[in-house]
């Protein structure tokens, strides 16, 4: 496979890669944290990024995710403003700025994959964890389904699948993690055909970054994004306009999210050594509901069996009675006729 120097910064030759940054993780719950020195992140710059989506269609690909309603191709998708769902890990918004005098702007959107992220913080059984390859990963397998992490995330990305009835998961972008092991790019990078993306070292990407806004100072505004926001992101971009113009949050400021819920996490341990006493009540309640669905719904049958049984009564005696009416009827005519043929017997002998 040939990777472009340009996409892929500081991980050429580093075959050791995954066995290097496989088993080291940090859950970023109670503790203050620098990060990584060593570790990988993604640059965007949309002042590349022409809007064609084909980082999204390799993400959809790569994570093996059902066909979109509307083809990759169709740019109509871009008319409305979207978010990440449990079937999109990644999607690209266009923001109009004639206003501005330019042409639009695109920025793709996923998990950020924050040095000390909120949804890990938030999350009290510890499913999302900082691993030292820069990836948040997610193991759905201690998740209990409580959604925390949603609410917590500053950039409204993790998301539910709803429509999984039997075992719904929280779902993100995993930063490719998987592929990342083996030495090879994220999806979306790989994919990219205007190098709007450049994966790599984080503190490669950050001097990169800055000099592109030294070269082009005209083309940049002079922030990179996600360098220090929420305490910094492995995911960091560059933009031509002021990032709150292409719908992201500049009122994050710059600390990181154990240190602003510190207060609130106090209550964790609590709550999850209440945790099996909340889920026996839950439990408790759904069965005590199941119980009470069972006995109305026997109760509703039973009421209809008696309802249909009385209505067929009620035939049975009507039609009983219109039977005996008919029988009587049938008897009085034969009896009738049997005396009126007995009279006119008579009357014959007799003349
Ligand atoms: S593939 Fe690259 S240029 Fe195309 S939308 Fe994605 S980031 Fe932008
Ligand atoms: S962007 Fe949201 S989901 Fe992703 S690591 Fe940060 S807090 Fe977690
Ligand atoms: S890093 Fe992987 S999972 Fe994340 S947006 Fe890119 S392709 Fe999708």
């Amino acid at each position: 496979m040939s990777i472009s120097r340009r996409k892929f910064l500081g991980l050429i030759g580093s075959a050791g890669v995954g066995t290097a940054v496989s088993n080291s993780v940090f859950a970023a719950s109670n503790k203050h944290f620098t990060g990584y020195p060593e570790s990988f992140a993604v640059l965007h710059d949309s002042v590349r990024c022409v809007g064609c989506r084909q980082c999204e269609e390799a993400c959809n690909k790569v994570n093996d995710l059902p066909e979109p309603d509307q083809p990759f191709s169709d740019a109509s998708v871009l008319d409305k403003k979207r978010r990440t769902t449990a079937k999109a890990y990644t999607v690209v918004n266009r923001h109009d700025r004639a206003k501005d005098g330019i042409a639009p702007v695109f920025n793709k959107t996923q998990c950020n994959h924050c040095l000390e992220p909120a949804c890990a913080s938030a999350c009290f059984v510890k499913a999302f964890k900082k691993t030292k390859t820069g990836a948040v990963t997610y193991d759905a397998s201690v998740c209990v389904g409580c959604r925390y992490c949603m609410m917590a995330c500053p950039f409204d990305i993790p998301a539910y699948e709803y429509d999984n009835a039997l075992s719904p998961k929280v779902v993100k972008c995993t930063m490719c993690q998987p592929r990342i092991l083996e030495g090879k790019l994220p999806g979306c990078v790989e994919s990219c055909p205007r190098e709007a993306l450049v994966f790599g070292k984080r503190d490669d990407l950050i001097k990169i970054a800055r000099n592109r806004i030294a070269r082009y100072p005209k083309n940049y505004v002079d922030h990179i994004y996600g360098e220090h926001e929420m305490g910094g992101t492995s995911w960091m971009y560059l933009s031509g306009v002021a990032f709150q113009k292409i719908g992201m949050r500049e009122d994050l400021g710059i600390k990181p999210a154990p240190e602003l819920t510190s207060g609130a996490l106090s209550v964790v341990p609590m709550v999850a050594a209440l945790w099996p006493v909340l889920l026996t009540g839950v439990y408790a309640i759904t069965k005590r509901k199941e119980k009470i669905e069972n006995e109305e719904k026997n109760q509703a049958v039973n009421s209809a069996i008696k309802a249909t049984k009385a209505v067929a009564e009620l035939k049975i005696g009507e039609a009983l009675a219109k039977a005996e009416k008919e029988q009587e009827e049938i008897v009085e005519k034969a009896v009738k006729s049997a005396v009126d043929n007995a009279v006119k017997a008579n009357t014959e002998e007799a003349a």
